[in-house]
């Protein structure tokens, strides 16, 4: 799953951007070293933590006993996906104007995970109220350099505006004030596979393209993103918070009102059904050998009625003779007939 840089403050409240005031020297007309800073004074009441919301590596501390503004310099654990480009990549981080009882409690080589609140903006060096001097950089590290107009930059192979460093999370970040930048919310995720449809196998459909994806079968759980629509081979099914929950891939839960996925339809093979199914092929069988039986049995009829057929015929051309005369024989004795050529003589 892709991880988005997001912005590390619970309130944005830029005072002072990287094109106004004190900070538009450190790179306007500079023909050496610069850097692109903004001034995060957050809510503006007490002092506020920078609250990263990746993890971050703390590469080096700058400030303690020394004439430098107090600043620490992050490197996120992960690369992360940045508006300012497609790939991932290392996102660096300066802090400065933590004050010194705060600055102490950190260390190089230290990892501030997410969510961790160490560090409290402050007032060190040349600031006027409690803010953090924040500087957002890809690439290699060139040092903290003094530019052609005098200003301190901490000077990477690219320095990038507030808004090319950072999505805004806006269930974490309120924006009180942006002065002038316009940030892009995070992207949601699209997680999940989906499969063939399979009648042997548990299978859920998502029919929604909005449904979300948790780690757990529970609202509490954290999103992961939305799934992505289509069907799923579900792996456990439980009921809870008023939802069936689906579990279908590792780690992905989903929840089903009823409307945003449906449960499809399985064809369980028993061993009944597979006994049925035998028991009707020998049925199947028997029956074709009685047609075979009862074929024989047509065809001697057919014969028979065919000899019939031709009797018929042969006796009905013998009705068909018409006698010119008759004479019955009284007593047995040699008789003379005349017949003319073609005359038949029919003696009973
Ligand atoms: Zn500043």
């Amino acid at each position: 799953m892709k991880e988005y840089a997001i912005y590390p403050f619970s309130v944005m409240n830029i005072t002072q951007n990287y094109n106004q005031g004190n900070h538009i020297p450190h790179w306007k007309n500079v023909t050496n070293y610069s850097d692109k800073p903004w001034d995060e004074a957050c809510k503006d009441s007490g002092r506020s933590y920078f609250e990263p919301q990746n993890d971050f590596i703390i590469e080096e501390v700058l400030g303690l006993n020394t004439s430098t503004t107090n600043t620490v310099r992050l490197k996120s654990v992960n690369k992360l996906y940045i508006p300012y480009k497609e790939e991932a990549d290392y996102l660096y981080i300066t802090l400065t104007h933590m004050n010194e009882d705060n600055l102490k409690q950190v260390s190089k080589g230290q990892t501030l995970k997410k969510g961790t609140k160490i560090l409290l903006e402050g007032t060190d060096g040349n600031a006027t109220g409690n803010h953090f001097h924040i500087t957002a950089n890809i690439g290699k590290y060139y040092g903290l350099k003094q530019n052609n107009n005098g200003k301190w930059c901490y000077t990477y192979e690219k320095s990038l505006l507030p808004e090319e460093a950072f999505y805004i999370d806006s269930s974490f970040t309120t924006i009180k004030n942006s002065n002038g930048s316009t940030f892009k919310e995070k992207p949601v995720d699209r997680v999940g596979t989906p499969v063939s449809r399979n009648d042997k196998a548990d299978q859920v459909e998502v029919l929604v393209d909005n449904l979300n994806a948790r780690n757990g079968a529970s609202k509490n759980c954290k999103k992961l993103g939305y799934i992505n629509k289509g069907i799923y081979n579900y792996i456990s099914k439980t009921e809870n918070d008023g939802y069936t929950w689906y579990q279908v891939e590792s780690g992905i839960y989903i929840a089903s009102d009823g409307e945003w996925c449906k449960e499809l339809s399985k064809v369980v093979e028993t061993d009944t059904s597979k006994e049925e199914i035998e028991l009707l092929k020998k049925q199947i069988e028997e029956l074709n050998n009685q047609l075979v039986q009862k074929d024989s049995e047509i065809s001697t009829k057919n014969t028979r009625i065919q000899e019939l057929e031709s009797k018929v015929v042969e006796l009905s051309s013998k009705e068909e003779i018409t006698f010119k005369w008759s004479y019955k024989a009284s007593k047995t004795a040699t008789y003379k007939i005349p017949l003319k050529e073609n005359e038949e003589l029919y003696i009973k």
